[in-house]
């Protein structure tokens, strides 16, 4: 999609620091890290939020978490959290789903917790 940040950074235009590709599936670390092990993954056809997804474009979901499981696995990552921000309230920045995996610190519980 033009003009979407994380196309162009799946893309190539837009460097980025990958950590993960697959067929479904684009993996980067975050470029203002919250957390020692702060990576985005990202479906790689455009879909804009969580709102947006259905039944035709749920596989892409379901291989961003088999590839969280795997990097975890990969990294001896034992403890980890995973965020979506969906619309503005939410915090969403970036309109191009995307799954938050945090991990390296005690994380806290509740609205302010992840700053
Ligand atoms: P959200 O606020 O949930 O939409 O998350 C968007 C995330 O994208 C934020 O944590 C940003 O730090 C991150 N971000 C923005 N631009 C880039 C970029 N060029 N490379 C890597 N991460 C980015
Ligand atoms: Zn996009």
């Amino acid at each position: 999609m033009e003009d979407c940040l994380f196309c162009k950074i799946i893309a190539g235009e837009i460097p980025s620091a990958k950590v993960y590709e697959d067929d479904f599936v684009f993996a980067f670390k975050d470029i203002s890290p919250i957390a020692p092990v702060h990576y985005l993954f990202v479906p790689k056809t455009h879909i804009c939020c969580a709102k947006k997804i259905t039944a035709d474009n749920s596989v892409q979901v379901a291989k961003i978490f088999e590839a969280i499981s795997k990097i975890a696995a990969d990294e001896k990552i034992d403890s980890f959290r995973v965020i979506n921000n969906c619309g503005e309230d939410a915090g969403q920045s970036v309109m191009h789903l995307h799954f938050h995996l945090l991990a390296g610190k005690q994380m806290g519980w509740g609205e302010q917790s992840l700053g």
